[in-house]
């Protein structure tokens, strides 16, 4: 896997509007099935097919909801995520998510690793690959989801609580990295 640029501007808003030239969904249906949607004409829980989706695309794709035209999973955004990461292929989808008001300062805007039908595609080794890869770039934290439970993946857990509690952690050289951290992700911490 190629380490491009894209994901490092995430956070900047490129990667909310950028699209891969050239690449689209094909059969792929990962997301109609594994992501819980908030719509009055096609909410449903996570884990469930939607009811419009004809097992490979939309079976209202003219008429589909706006959620659903919006929104894209990060294969369809990052370049550097090679074709082989297409969720139906990989059995993972990356996807950016959040909230700004989360009280998990980690989860208000990040990366989350979803498997499409179990988990042992998020062991294998592509899978892994683009996880370090998001890692690597240390924008945002990265989380793997299982069994309906998230995991904090990167930062990992010392530079994790020198970026919580800078002024008291035991980690005391990864301060600078965690001060650095704060500043970038422009959010509020604890302490502040
Ligand atoms: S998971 Fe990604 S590639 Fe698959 S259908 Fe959704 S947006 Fe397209
Ligand atoms: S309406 Fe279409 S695009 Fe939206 S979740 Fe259902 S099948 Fe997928």
């Amino acid at each position: 896997m190629a380490e491009g640029s894209e994901a490092g501007t995430m956070r900047s808003g490129r990667t909310l509007n950028h699209l891969v030239p050239g690449r689209d969904c094909g059969d792929c249906v990962a997301c109609c099935e594994v992501l819980r949607i908030v719509d009055p004409e096609v909410g449903k829980p996570a884990g469930i097919m939607c009811r419009h989706n004809t097992g490979t695309g939309c079976g209202i794709h003219a008429t589909r909801p706006d959620i659903c035209r919006r929104w894209f999973c990060l294969w369809r955004r990052i370049d550097a995520l090679p074709d082989e990461a297409r969720p139906d292929r990989c059995g993972v989808i990356f996807c950016l998510e959040g909230e700004e008001s989360h009280p998990n300062p980690f989860a208000r805007f990040c990366v989350v690793a979803r498997p499409v039908a179990g988990t042992r595609a998020l062991r294998s080794p592509l899978v892994k690959q683009a996880v370090a890869m998001f890692a690597r770039q240390g924008m945002l934290p990265v989380w793997t989801h299982r069994h309906g439970v998230r995991t904090l993946v990167y930062p990992p857990p010392d530079l994790a609580d020198a970026i919580q509690r800078p002024g008291t952690t035991p980690f005391r050289g990864l301060v600078p990295a965690a001060l650095a951290w704060r500043r970038r992700q422009g959010a509020a911490w604890p302490g502040e």
